[in-house]
């Protein structure tokens, strides 16, 4: 079977391309190699989508995931791993099979960065965290760190606060990225200390982490601290590489695509936190999902002759 439009992650952006695609009675194949819903997942509290005052993590991405399936949308739960996409009929390889598409949307996201410190890999599991809403009950009345400075890492903070002891937040700079309201949250938490213009520099431990070694950028200043958790949120990175070449990229890895979502590769588009952007939330993944069916759609009727 050839569907017309392939769609590479079952985020917010695939999922909504997903409600769209249905919705125009296009056949419509998702691949989602980890878990559907994508980032925010592992987000405990939405508070800034229009029409929803507030929502879990999950709970939104459970609605959409039943949105795209309601409108026809099929979920396949295969990581892509190869990808022949110049040609009029894009192949998309996964690890069960090939799979073909008139039309390809790239919708991969972010993946969360490393802190790239001493230790780290080691430590990933028996201390280390990429996920606080996902790892979180593991340090129940115990001390977290959370490093970085955007939303991210200030959510992380707040939700850690409700179930732990103590939570420091380390952050390179002697102010936050994040938005005014949670990083007013974050100092009004009594049980959160800010660490301003300090880095991590060695997780140490035994069999799990006891202690980090950081260092203040505006003293020179070591020391250490003593934490059973340890929750990066330092920023993401882009994971396109299975699609470029040929699709064009920044210096970053992150997809080059126009207002309506177009790569360089006729019926290839690129929709959500996966192509180069100023504002990565929920709200512009969403509108690129619709964005790139839209595009999909008209180039469909041009090459099936404006049927
Ligand atoms: C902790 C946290 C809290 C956040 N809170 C908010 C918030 O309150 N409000 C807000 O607006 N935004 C928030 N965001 C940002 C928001 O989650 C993202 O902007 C949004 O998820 C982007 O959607 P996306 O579909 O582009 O990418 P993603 O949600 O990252 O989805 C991409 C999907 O593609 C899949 N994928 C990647 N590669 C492959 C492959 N090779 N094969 C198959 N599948 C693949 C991934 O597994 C993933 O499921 C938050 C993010 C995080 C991490």
């Amino acid at each position: 079977m050839i569907y017309d439009i392939l769609i590479a992650g079952a985020g917010t952006a695939g999922l909504t391309a997903g409600i769209y695609a249905g919705r125009s009675g296009k056949s419509v194949l998702i691949f989602e190699g980890a878990f559907p819903g994508g980032a925010i997942i592992t987000s405990p509290f939405i508070e800034n989508y229009p029409a929803i005052k507030t929502i879990s993590g999950p709970e939104f991405a459970n609605e959409m995931v039943q949105q795209a399936e309601n409108a026809g949308a099929k979920i396949v739960y295969e990581k892509i791993i190869g990808a022949d996409i110049e040609g009029d009929i894009k192949k998309i390889t996964t690890s069960s099979g090939e799979y073909l598409g008139k039309t390809l949307i790239i919708a991969t996201g972010t993946v969360r960065r490393k802190l790239g410190v001493k230790n780290e890999v080691e430590f990933t599991g028996r201390g280390v965290s990429y996920c606080a809403y996902c790892d979180g009950a593991f340090f129940r009345n115990q001390t977290a760190t959370v490093v970085g400075g955007g939303n991210t890492a200030l959510e992380d903070a707040i939700y850690l606060a409700n179930i732990c002891k103590k939570v420091y937040i380390i952050h390179r700079r002697d102010s936050f990225k994040g938005e005014e309201t949670l990083s007013k949250k974050v100092f009004e938490t009594e049980n959160i200390e800010f660490i301003p213009d300090t880095v991590v520099e060695e997780i140490i431990g035994d069999d799990v982490l006891k202690e980090i070694k950081v260092k203040n950028l505006k003293t020179g200043e070591f020391k250490t601290i003593e934490t059973e958790g340890l929750f990066v949120a330092v920023g993401q990175k882009a994971q396109n590489e299975i699609f470029s070449p040929p699709v064009d990229t920044d210096d970053s890895g992150y997809v080059k695509a126009t207002e309506d979502c177009s790569t360089n590769i006729p019926g290839v588009y690129a929709a959500g936190d996966c192509r180069v952007k100023t504002l990565r939330q929920l709200i512009t993944a969403s509108a690129d999902g619709a964005a790139a069916v839209t595009s999909a759609t008209q180039y469909i009727n041009k090459i099936n002759g404006g049927k």
